[in-house]
């Protein structure tokens, strides 16, 4: 039976925050810290009115979250889904400032949202929504203070709509850097479009060449499903498709479909792009939207939304590796499950933080009027996540290291507390990242 406390994001990454928390000297005077690191600085709740095509008004709730902006203007997307809501983009603006800290790129942390089906919504009215929602911001986001980008069904356009509603406001300013995810001919930056994707393929690619995985050093061979085909998950299915594995498993909202012996990808994708979905693909098995990420494979790639790998279907999964795509896919309860069974997770704030890396990369672009050529997006942005990816993975090493030394005090702990058990990869992503935001809010002092 899963709660809905079970399934409430907020409290999904308070619990991952308090993981991290104990390991961190920073924390032990209990300076309020905790308190001043988790909660969001500024959370703006806003009503839409939108005329729709048919004439009638219809009202829609909207949310920009500035959750840290210790380390740098606050960064994330914005995304049109019917389960927005302030608790979903609290959590999400939290995981972006972990994701930019530990990427060690200068933002903190935001996220927005308006609730509503955008697959209901004609071109025109996604303009006007975007366009009322960005207006009502007004200076709550900035090049210097807040920085929207894409996310859940938003797109390049969207992002366009964004920068030309702020440019109206701020006529004679250089605009381009409020907003990143653009489309190339209005400061976008190459690459950015792949950048999720990209990101999550090198951080695979380099966990498996530190010995990761007992028995697979590299993409090529692997069998991976795919949960999800917009953004990240269609290029995911491209990119490590090109990369020597074989997809035997993708899906998006409707449904999805299997092929044990790897599926066609680009002829998926003209599927997609004619029919509105991957479902009934020829000579696939159907499968539900979830079934995708219980099949047979190396390395299952959550790359939809949070939620989906749940104490109920943890015991189900049969992939080794799990790399999030998505924000948020995993619960605690089925981390705890996952580690059990000894199946790995590359977490969200590693293993999807190459989309904000690219957007990085596009703000100083924008800053500087300039436009870097492909390759070298795509360079800096390898070493990025390799390094990251290092990182987390010699912080594990590190925590194993001082359990094994504290053993004798740290057995005695409260046996909800995280010292008493294995520490995962993501215990030490968020080491690494709260610990940068924590070092961050020592040195700057409260202000006055
Ligand atoms: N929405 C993406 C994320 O969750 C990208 C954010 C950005 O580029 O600012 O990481």
């Amino acid at each position: 039976m899963i709660t809905e406390g079970e399934l409430n994001p907020l409290r999904v990454a308070n619990h991952q925050f308090n993981q991290a928390v104990p390991f961190l000297e920073q924390f032990h005077d209990g300076a309020g810290l905790r308190e001043w690191l988790f909660e969001p600085e500024q959370v703006v709740r806003v009503s839409l009115p939108v005329r729709m095509d048919d004439g009638h008004v219809e009202v829609f709730r909207g949310y920009r979250v500035l959750h840290s902006n210790a380390r740098g203007p606050g960064k994330g997307g914005f995304r049109f889904h019917p389960s927005v809501n302030e608790e979903e983009v609290r959590a999400l603006a939290a995981w972006m400032t972990w994701k930019c800290a530990l990427l060690d790129i200068p933002f903190g942390g935001a996220k927005g949202g308006v609730a509503c089906d955008a697959r209901m919504l004609s071109e025109g009215e996604k303009a006007r929504v975007t366009r009322r929602y960005i207006s009502a911001l007004g200076d709550n986001i900035g090049p210097h203070t807040d920085i929207p980008a894409p996310d859940l069904y938003t797109d390049q356009q969207t992002m366009a709509w964004v920068f030309d509603t702020y440019s109206m406001m701020h006529p004679g300013e250089n605009c381009f850097p409020v907003v990143t995810g653009k489309p190339l001919d209005l400061g976008g930056s190459l690459g950015r479009d792949s950048a999720t994707a990209m990101g999550s393929m090198y951080v695979t690619e380099h966990f498996l060449e530190l010995g990761g995985l007992p028995g697979l050093t590299s993409l090529d061979g692997a069998d991976v499903a795919i949960q999800g085909f917009g953004n990240a998950g269609r290029w995911a299915a491209k990119l490590y498709d090109g990369a020597g594995a074989r997809i035997v498993a993708v899906s998006d909202s409707r449904g999805g479909i299997y092929d044990p012996n790897g599926l066609d990808v680009s002829r998926i994708e003209d599927h997609k792009d004619a029919t509105g979905s991957v479902v009934d693909f020829p000579g696939t098995k159907p499968l539900a939207t979830k079934e995708v990420l219980e099949v047979l494979c190396d390395i299952l790639v959550p790359a939809a939304m949070e939620n989906q790998i749940l104490a109920s279907n943890a015991g189900r999964i049969q992939a080794r590796l799990i790399v999030e795509a998505a924000n948020g896919p995993t619960t605690p309860e089925a981390d705890a499950t996952l580690q059990e069974r000894g199946i790995i997770v590359l977490p969200d704030i590693l293993a999807n933080a190459g989309g904000v890396v690219v957007s990085y990369y596009e703000w100083v672009q924008n800053l500087q009027n300039q436009q870097w050529e492909e390759h070298e997006v795509q360079e800096k942005l390898r070493k990025k996540m390799y390094r990251a990816t290092n990182q987390v993975v010699t912080i594990r090493a590190g925590l194993l290291d001082a359990i094994e030394h504290h053993r004798s005090t740290w057995a005695g702990l409260h046996p909800d507390d995280p010292r008493v058990d294995t520490p995962t990869l993501r215990t030490a992503a968020y080491v690494v990242a709260v610990g940068r935001c924590a070092n961050t809010l020592l040195e700057r002092g409260i202000w006055p």
